[in-house]
C-alpha cells in the first residue's frame, strides 16, 4: 500500500525507521519544524534546526529514495518569549525559498496563552505575505475545543487566508467536524498510547467521509511509531474498506494538499 507521511519528525528518528516507511509503502515525508523536547537558548538553534529541516534531513531521506519536504516556524512551546520569537520568525524568510519547503508550521497553540497567540497570527502574517500553506498544531485534552476555535479565529480575522490552503491537525471528535465545516482540512495524528488511536481515526472517517481528511504518525523523540500510518491502513483493510478509500486518505488526499504549493512533486 503507498502512502505519504505528512507529519514525521524525521530529525529524531533512525535510518531503521526511514527503511521501514520505505518498505512500508511511504512515498514522500514531510517534517513540521516543532519542539525538540527541551527549550532551545537562542535562535542560532533555530537557525541550525532550519538548515537542518531544509538541507541536511533532505539528504539523509534521499538516501532511502524518499522525498523530504519541511515546513518553518518557531513550536508554540517555545512562543511565550516573544523576544526569542520574534527573532527566530525573523530568521523564516531568509529559508522560506529553499525546494523543499511547503509553508508554515506547525504553529498553533498549545496552553492558549496571550503569548502563543500573538506569536500565531504573527505567524499567520508571514505566511500570508509569502503566500505559503499553514500546518496547525492544536493543543490537547482540555485545552482542545477551546483552542481550536481560537486558531480558526485567527485564521479567518486573515483575509488573504484561504482555509483550503491550511491543515488543522490533531483532530479529535470534537473537532473535526468544526474544522471541516468551515472549509480547512483536518489532520488526524495516530499515538500508540493515548489521544487518537488508528480506531477512532477510522471511526471518524467513517462518520465524516473521507475529503479534506488525511492522517499522520507524527513520529518524534517521544513514545510513537513512525509506522502508524501503514498500520492504520492494514486496519481499515481488515474493516473491510475497498483499496481506492484507502488510497484516497493516504495518499491521493496529501498530495491534494501539499499540490498547492508548487514545489510538491507528485510521487510517479
Ligand atoms: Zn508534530
Amino acid at each position: 500500500m503507498r502512502y505519504i507521511e505528512p507529519h514525521g519528525h524525521m530529525v529524531s528518528r533512525t535510518t531503521d525507521d526511514y527503511l521501514a516507511m520505505v518498505t512500508a509503502g511511504c512515498e514522500a515525508v514531510c517534517e513540521p519544524a516543532f519542539w525538540a523536547g527541551f527549550d532551545r537558548s537562542s535562535a542560532d538553534g533555530f537557525h541550525d534546526y532550519f538548515c537542518q529541516l531544509t538541507e541536511h534531513e533532505p539528504k539523509r531521506a534521499a538516501k532511502f529514495g524518499l522525498p523530504h519536504y519541511a515546513w518553518l516556524c518557531i513550536n508554540p512551546k517555545e512562543s511565550e518569549d516573544l523576544g526569542l520569537a520574534a527573532d527566530v520568525m525573523a530568521l523564516i524568510p531568509d529559508f522560506i525559498d529553499q525546494p523543499n519547503v511547503l509553508g508554515i508550521g506547525e504553529i498553533g497553540l498549545n496552553k492558549n496563552s496571550r503569548n502563543e497567540l500573538k506569536v500565531l497570527e504573527r505567524h499567520i502574517q508571514i505566511a500570508a505575505e509569502y503566500d505559503q500553506l499553514i500546518l496547525v498544531h492544536t493543543p490537547h485534552l482540555e485545552d482542545k475545543h477551546k483552542g481550536t476555535r481560537l486558531i480558526m479565529d485567527a485564521l479567518k480575522n486573515e483575509s488573504r487566508i484561504r482555509p483550503e490552503r491550511c491543515i488543522i491537525d490533531h483532530v479529535e471528535e470534537h473537532t473535526i467536524g468544526m474544522v471541516l465545516d468551515e472549509g480547512f482540512w483536518a489532520g488526524m495524528t495516530l499515538y500508540p498510547e493515548s489521544k487518537c488511536s488508528s480506531s477512532r481515526a477510522i471511526d471518524m472517517l467513517e462518520q465524516f467521509g473521507t475529503n479534506g481528511i488525511w492522517m499522520n504518525s507524527a513520529c518524534d523523540w517521544g513514545i510513537s511509531r513512525p509506522l502508524a500510518v501503514p498500520h492504520a491502513l492494514l486496519e481499515m483493510k481488515q474493516r473491510g474498506h475497498p483499496t481506492d478509500w484507502i488510497d484516497k486518505v493516504a495518499f491521493q488526499n496529501p498530495i491534494q494538499f501539499m499540490s498547492q504549493c508548487s514545489k510538491f512533486k507528485v510521487p510517479a
